[in-house]
């Protein structure tokens, strides 16, 4: 039997709309993300964000950079949204989530979010993917309701740097079949050095435990062998130890349990203002990295994916080139 998403049933019952309609009330004051900004976005105010009412999509491109479990034949059809809620100095994103005032030409309709969700859906890729989705969950979740009445029926990921509110996050379960969060970071002064939020870990953490909490440990897979329903945590080791990575597996191992999902990464590569901050103007050493593997040994953590020491390398989104920005990669890389 083929996957059938949850959110198509709760359209079908009017408790899609019910979300719609809850979500966009937080807008008026809003209080979609941790940073609880209170700005009127119903009106285009803006705060930390910088985003107002409508979406900003910087991006929609079928990907083959995600985990092989998501990736397929075909691809995850991602959509990157405009903009962000952290500032983190080493964003390898920063020409579309920290470039507010060109970002801001790339808003669309919540007509047109649904449309581009369709058209990833009729190019084939297996699941619609939201990329930075934080601060536009509540146009998102507009656009997915026009996008199921004219026939999306894609399991959908929460690509996220896990700064989420509990609040909103509880209003999408049954919405999102995936989630994939990173866990950045496991003390907050590192968090507001490099990404300008001090309390991080424990909103990260609370938002995890809140995905795990709907989705579980264990990786649903579909009859294609790909993931429909699950939760992906993603750590990006550091340099110098800065994402304290043995705290952070400690912890998903001690409250989520030994057999959660987890996909390390090694890609990190000094760009945007971290060329010229100290302790991150390097690529992490290959020391550094076996001991964070070593880490994953000693807790017993075998499930999911680790980068290649080399992935540094080739993985380099270029978006620039807004129809195809991880051109480096070649089908099925991850
Ligand atoms: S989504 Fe944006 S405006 Fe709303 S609370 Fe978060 S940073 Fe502030």
């Amino acid at each position: 039997m083929s996957w059938v998403p949850s959110y198509i049933s709760l359209y079908a019952s009017g408790e899609l709309r019910r979300r719609v309609e809850v979500l966009e009330t937080m807008l008026g004051r809003c209080s979609i993300c941790p940073h609880d900004c209170g700005n009127n976005r119903l009106a285009d105010e803006i705060a930390r964000c910088y985003s107002g009412y409508l979406p900003i999509v910087s991006a929609a491109t079928p990907h083959f950079g995600e985990e092989p479990a998501l990736v397929g034949t075909n691809g995850v059809g991602n959509i990157f949204f405009g903009n962000c809620n952290l500032r983190c100095v080493y964003c390898q994103n920063y020409l579309i989530s920290q470039n507010a005032r060109e970002e801001r030409k790339n808003q669309v309709s919540f007509e047109r979010l649904a449309e581009m969700m369709l058209e990833l859906q009729a190019k084939g890729c297996h699941e619609i993917g939201f990329v930075s989705p934080s601060h536009f969950v509540p146009q998102i979740v507009r656009s997915l309701e026009i996008a199921v009445g004219r026939g999306l029926s894609l399991p959908l990921i929460y690509n996220t740097n896990a700064y989420d509110s509990v609040e909103v996050l509880r209003l999408l379960g049954g919405i999102i079949d995936i989630y994939l969060p990173d866990l950045k970071y496991a003390d907050g002064e590192m968090g507001y050095r490099y990404s300008r939020v001090r309390d991080y870990p424990q909103h990260a953490r609370a938002a995890i435990q809140e995905m795990h909490h709907q989705v579980g440990s264990t990786l649903i897979l579909g009859e294609d062998g790909l993931v429909k329903r699950g939760l992906i945590i993603r750590h990006l080791v550091l340099p110098n130890d800065i994402a304290g990575s043995t705290d952070s597996l400690k912890w998903v191992q001690g409250e989520l349990g030994p057999h959660t999902t987890l996909s390390v990464m090694s890609q990190y590569f000094p760009t945007h203002r971290a060329v010229a901050t100290p302790l991150l103007d390097r690529k992490i050493r290959q020391g550094e990295y076996e001991r964070v593997l070593a880490t994953l040994d000693a807790l017993s953590m075998d499930h999911g994916w680790v980068q290649e020491y080399e992935a540094s390398e080739y993985y380099r989104p270029e978006f620039e080139d807004r129809e195809r920005p991880f051109k480096g990669l070649a089908e099925n890389d991850a």
